[in-house]
């Protein structure tokens, strides 16, 4: 645990946030600059855990392209108050000023230059005025004469506001719960089921002899579609593309995936027979693809050995088909415990979009990944943590306008 964490314990507090995690410490830090007095209780013998482990260690934290088209929610407009609450310049400004290197690592992916522990020890320095409870359980959560009650293994607490950041149940060796899920129905609001979301896909029939090989492609389901990197692996397909479309993805949908997005295979294939090429196709196809996979597609389509001047239109017509069409059918996904998020959770309908308070309970928030948005990959989903968190941080009060 961060030297940066007192204990220090008193019954009585503004705000109490169940949570340490991005949106919890965030929240944290939000409620500290309005002087209010803050307990977070985690469970876990740590803050921010999966933020240590996110983007590889250098925590993708937020992204240049910035909007409501970038998450999936049962309610899409909910998100759209919060991301103009909270703006991805002014927090890079914050960055900037308090010596935090980052760098746009593709698509407008914001990643810490360093490590993810750059911007933990910042979050952490921010909530500093905060008392911190861990390895702690929470055994009761009630409210009576306006005043919650948590009765938790290290004694009972008070406050007049309380904020639900336990996140969603994705990613299981973390020690993840359905606290949220639990407690929004104790509270009578709905919740939606959560599913495993950005997961690999497992096929009845995976690519063994391709497994380790990853490709660009453009992965889609319907209308929806991504170009990115595809990894093929021993039991099916992962890498950002497929990752970002399993969100989208249920059990009998297939995917389709076009191995060569940028080309028609058709196109430069004739191309290369009007300028008289004398290439074989094996050699043909290491232009656009690497050795295994070019392989893979002409034994596939049963095409071996012919000069590129001898491919028939029947034989064109087959790779083009092969390359630009190649269609999946997972059986499953590979569940929550490579899942890096959850989608589901408490119903966006039952929050205030400016405040993330329950509309039915007042004084209680619902943020980050516990609630009915879920973000692409990309550093959406540490965004939405920390917008929420600092939005419902800022807005505890009891004269409501919204
Ligand atoms: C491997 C991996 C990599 C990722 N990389 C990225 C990335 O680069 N960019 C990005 O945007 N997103 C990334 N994500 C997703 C992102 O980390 C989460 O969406 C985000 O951290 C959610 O924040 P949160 O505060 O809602 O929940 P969490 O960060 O999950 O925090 C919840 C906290 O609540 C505590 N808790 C849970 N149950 C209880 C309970 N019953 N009582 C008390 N405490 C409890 C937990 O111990 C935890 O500290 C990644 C996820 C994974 C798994």
């Amino acid at each position: 645990m961060d030297n940066n964490i007192k204990t220090m314990i008193d019954n009585k507090y503004d705000l109490i946030i169940i949570g340490a995690g991005a949106s919890g410490i965030m929240a944290a830090a939000s409620a500290l600059k309005d002087n209010k007095t803050v307990l977070v209780i985690d469970n876990q013998n740590a803050p921010l855990r999966k933020v240590r482990i996110s983007g590889g260690g250098r925590c993708n934290f937020t992204n240049l392209d910035m909007s409501s088209d970038h998450y999936i929610s049962e309610n899409p407009h909910f998100i759209k108050s919060a991301l103009t609450q909270f703006s991805v310049s002014d927090f890079l400004s914050e960055m900037d000023k308090n010596k935090i290197p980052y760098y746009e690592k593709k698509l407008g992916q914001i990643f810490c230059k360093n490590k993810s522990s750059d911007i933990i020890n910042y979050l952490l320095d921010q909530s500093k005025d905060a008392d911190f409870l861990f390895n702690t359980d929470i055994t009761s959560l009630k409210k009576n004469n306006n005043i919650f009650e948590i009765d938790t293994s290290k004694g009972c607490f008070n406050s007049k506001y309380v904020i639900i950041a336990t996140g969603g149940i994705s990613y299981t060796n973390l020690g993840v719960s359905n606290f949220a899920a639990e407690t929004g129905k104790n509270f009578m609001l709905n919740v939606i089921d959560f599913s495993p979301a950005l997961v690999p896909l497992k096929l009845q029939k995976p690519y063994k002899e391709l497994a380790g090989t990853s490709l660009f492609c453009k992965a889609s389901i319907g209308k929806k579609f991504f170009y990115d990197d595809m990894l093929f692996t021993h039991k099916g397909l992962s890498g950002p593309a497929i990752l970002k479309i399993s969100s989208y993805w249920s059990k009998g949908i297939s995917v389709d995936i076009d191995l060569l997005p940028n080309q028609n295979i058709k196109q430069i294939i004739n191309q290369a027979k009007s300028s008289k090429s004398k290439q074989t196709i094996q050699s043909f196809m290491k232009n656009c693809f690497s050795i295994k996979v070019a392989s893979f597609i002409l034994d596939e389509t049963n095409i071996n050995n012919k000069n590129i001047q001898e491919l028939s239109n029947h034989q064109i017509d087959l790779l083009y088909n092969f390359i630009h069409f190649f269609r999946v059918i997972p059986v499953a996904d590979m569940g929550y415990s490579l899942a890096e998020i959850s989608k589901g959770g408490i119903d966006t309908k039952e929050l205030s979009s400016k405040t993330f308070e329950a509309k039915k309970v007042s004084g209680l928030y619902f943020i980050g990944e516990a609630i009915d948005v879920a973000g692409n990959l990309g550093g959406y989903n540490i965004w939405f943590a920390f917008a929420s968190g600092f939005i419902a941080g800022q807005c505890l009060s009891d004269n409501k306008n919204y």
